[in-house]
């Protein structure tokens, strides 16, 4: 759907109305696009806290993107430390003072705060952050990583927890479609951070901002692995697939080199048949709430050799007031948007459809997050959801089956657009980005959890809402 208010704003008279009555100007944000060589192209600049363990998996990860150069603040303490491990990677990193009356701009800053032991020690965040939070680019990134909380001791915890406010308050400062982000690596899963860095470095996350992402260890090695067709040799399903964000997940995954099955209920045939044929997918007519549809499922996967990665996307609204609601919208929202799920998970796992080593990729939604007011069904579904991924986690991973949740704000499809417009408004434009999000935002993140590279990933819970106040 067309947002009327970015197109005028971006006009060259709207600009200048926009600006002068102080109207927010929602920047067109950079996304990915096919012919595009490197994940990130520009300056990042580079800074640790001292003692931090992260900084040679950043500049592996960065070495790998052709079209950036790298810096880092000169005189800090980390300085010594940065180009001894850019010295061990192979790559240059030039060291840069920064002045006000400079012109530099950064596409990028990554801040390796691991080292971090205690709230004293989170001085070494402003001294890298202050002298250059006004040379950030246009749709630019931060990218902060931290130690996960939980695991560490007390001192520790309370510094690393303080990272959060950090880079939630980075995301409402930063301006012109800029993003920031926040990644808990566990002690010893440094060599899992490329899989994420890269994603929250590139455009694939343009509307992905404030968000925290958990990393833990795991065997997999990234050595034999090709960045720009991460799903190659995959057979997904991706339910919901005849329109709308189910569409854009099934184009982005055959993009990525997935074999993909499309699945949507009977009436959507014509649909689903043409996104099917646009991606050389394989269709797959069935309601997910039918009795018989864990076997249908089960039996068309099979055909194909079996499943690498489930995508639960159908869903669907039907909102009242919990006192004007009909019991058949409770029981059919539930239905779909979970209890299906459930019933399909434990058949695809049972009868060992998924592979192990496979994905499962849930559909959440920020209204199962705040709650929203006429949808006690659907958040009630939706939170339902993130329990089944938290709860799951640790039970896949002896099969290395990781299961993720993406919840989404407000993305341009058929269902917002039946939303009514003073709300639809709100929507909009209630986040740090002033736009709402496409389906391609969302289809990206479920990429993103689907790749064999984040095999270190898992229970984790990513809105991309372009940092929506709803729930924040
Ligand atoms: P949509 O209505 O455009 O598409 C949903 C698809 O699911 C449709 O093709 C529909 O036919 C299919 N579906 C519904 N019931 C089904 C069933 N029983 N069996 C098989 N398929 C079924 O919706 P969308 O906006 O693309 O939403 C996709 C997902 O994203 C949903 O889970 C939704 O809750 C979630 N979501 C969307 C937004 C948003 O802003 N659009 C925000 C948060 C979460």
């Amino acid at each position: 759907m067309s947002d009327f208010y970015q197109a005028i704003a971006n006009s060259a008279v709207g600009k200048k109305v926009f600006s002068s009555l102080n109207l927010p100007i929602p920047v067109t944000l950079d996304r990915h696009r096919p012919d595009q060589a490197s994940f990130i192209s520009g300056t990042v600049l580079v800074g640790a806290a001292a003692g931090s363990k992260a900084i040679p998996a950043i500049l592996a990860t960065l070495k790998s993107a052709s079209g950036a150069s790298l810096a880092t603040l000169a005189g800090l303490p980390a300085e010594a430390d940065i180009q001894k491990a850019a010295g061990g990677v192979g790559v240059s990193v030039d060291n840069y003072t920064a002045s006000k009356e400079d012109s530099a701009k950064f596409k990028a800053f990554v801040f390796d705060a691991t080292g971090i032991q205690n709230t004293a020690e989170l001085r070494a965040v402003y001294d890298f952050f202050h002298p250059i939070m006004r040379k950030l680019d246009k749709c630019a990134r931060i990218v902060v990583i931290g130690r996960t909380p939980e695991k560490c001791s007390l001192e520790q915890r309370i510094a690393q927890r303080g990272l959060e406010g950090l880079v939630k308050s980075f995301g409402k400062e930063v301006k012109k479609g800029a993003i920031a982000n926040l990644v808990y690596v566990d002690d010893g899963a440094e060599s899992q951070l490329p899989g994420t860095l890269t994603f929250f470095l590139s455009p694939k996350s343009a509307y992905v901002s404030g968000q925290l992402v958990r990393v833990g260890a795991s065997d997999f090695g990234a050595e034999n692995f090709d960045w720009n067709k991460p799903l190659w040799g995959k057979t997904v399903m991706v339910t919901g697939a005849a329109r709308g964000i189910g569409a854009a997940i099934a184009e982005v995954l055959a993009r990525d080199g997935a074999k993909v099955m499309v699945l949507d209920i009977p009436p959507m045939a014509d649909d689903l048949k043409q996104v099917a044929e646009r991606i050389g997918g394989i269709a797959v007519e069935a309601d997910i709430t039918a009795a018989d549809a864990p076997e249908i499922i089960s039996n068309a996967a099979k055909e194909q050799g079996g499943l690498d990665v489930i995508v639960h996307n159908a869903g669907v609204t039907r909102d009242k007031t919990m006192a004007g609601m009909p019991d058949k919208f409770w029981d059919m929202v539930i239905d779909i948007n979970i209890g299906s799920e459930e019933r399909i998970n434990t058949r695809l796992l049972a009868d060992g459809t998924l592979k192990d080593g496979g994905r499962i990729v849930c559909v959440s939604s920020i209204s199962g997050i705040a709650g929203n007011m006429g949808q006690t069904n659907y958040a009630t579904s939706k939170a339902a959801v993130i329990g089944m991924v938290q709860g799951m986690a640790p039970e896949l991973a002896s099969r290395n089956i990781t299961i993720n949740a993406v919840a989404p704000g407000f993305i341009e499809t058929q269902m917002t657009a039946a939303i009514p417009f003073a709300i639809r408004e709100a929507g909009r434009r209630l986040n740090s980005m002033n736009q709402g999000g496409q389906p391609v935002d969302v289809a990206e993140t479920i990429a993103f959890f689907a790749s064999p590279a984040n095999q270190g990933l898992s229970g984790n819970v990513v809105r991309v809402c372009g940092q929506s106040l709803i729930g924040a």
